[in-house]
C-alpha cells in the first residue's frame, strides 16, 4: 500500500503544481490578449508615477483658486513635468489602435498646462480654471487607455 502511494507521489505533485500554476496565471487572463503579461507588467510599472500625479491635480486646483500663482509654476513643472517621460513610453508601447489617442492626449494635456502657466503669470484665474478642467479631461482620457492602471 504505501508503495504504491509512493508511486503515485510524483503524479500527485504534478497535479499540484499544475493546478497551482493555473490559478497563479488566472489574474492575466483577464488583461486584453494583445498584451502580454510582461507588457502589462512594464506599462504598470510607467503608469505608477501618472497615477500618482493624477491624485495630486487637485492640488493644484486648490493653488489655482488661492491665486498661489507662482506654487502653480512649480507645480506645473516640477511634479506634472516629470510625467511627460512616462506618458511618451506609455504611448509608444500601448495597443497600436491606441498610440495616436494616447499621443494626442497627453500632448493636449500639456498644452492645456502651459496654458495654466501662462494664465498664472498674467493673474487669469478664468483662464487657468478653464484649463484646468481642460486639463483634467485630457488627463483621464489618457489614463483610460492603460490596461489595469
Ligand atoms: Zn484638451
Amino acid at each position: 500500500m504505501i508503495k504504491r502511494l509512493r508511486s503515485l507521489l510524483p503524479l500527485i505533485l504534478a497535479l499540484t503544481i499544475a493546478f497551482l500554476t493555473a490559478c497563479g496565471g488566472a489574474p492575466e487572463a483577464k488583461a486584453p490578449p494583445t498584451y502580454t503579461p510582461e507588457k502589462i507588467a512594464q506599462l504598470r510599472q510607467y503608469s505608477g508615477p501618472i497615477t500618482a500625479a493624477r491624485q495630486r491635480m487637485p492640488e493644484l486646483a486648490t493653488l489655482i483658486a488661492d491665486k498661489e500663482w507662482i506654487d502653480v509654476g512649480n507645480f506645473i513643472h516640477g511634479p506634472l513635468g516629470q510625467v511627460r517621460g512616462s506618458m511618451g513610453f506609455i504611448s509608444r508601447n500601448l495597443l497600436p489602435k491606441d498610440q495616436d489617442t494616447a499621443k494626442e492626449a497627453a500632448k493636449e494635456l500639456f498644452v492645456h498646462l502651459e496654458k495654466i502657466d501662462t494664465a498664472a503669470k498674467a493673474d487669469r484665474i478664468d483662464i487657468a480654471e478653464r484649463q484646468y478642467a481642460e486639463a483634467l479631461k485630457d488627463f483621464d482620457a489618457f489614463l483610460d487607455l492603460i490596461p489595469d492602471a
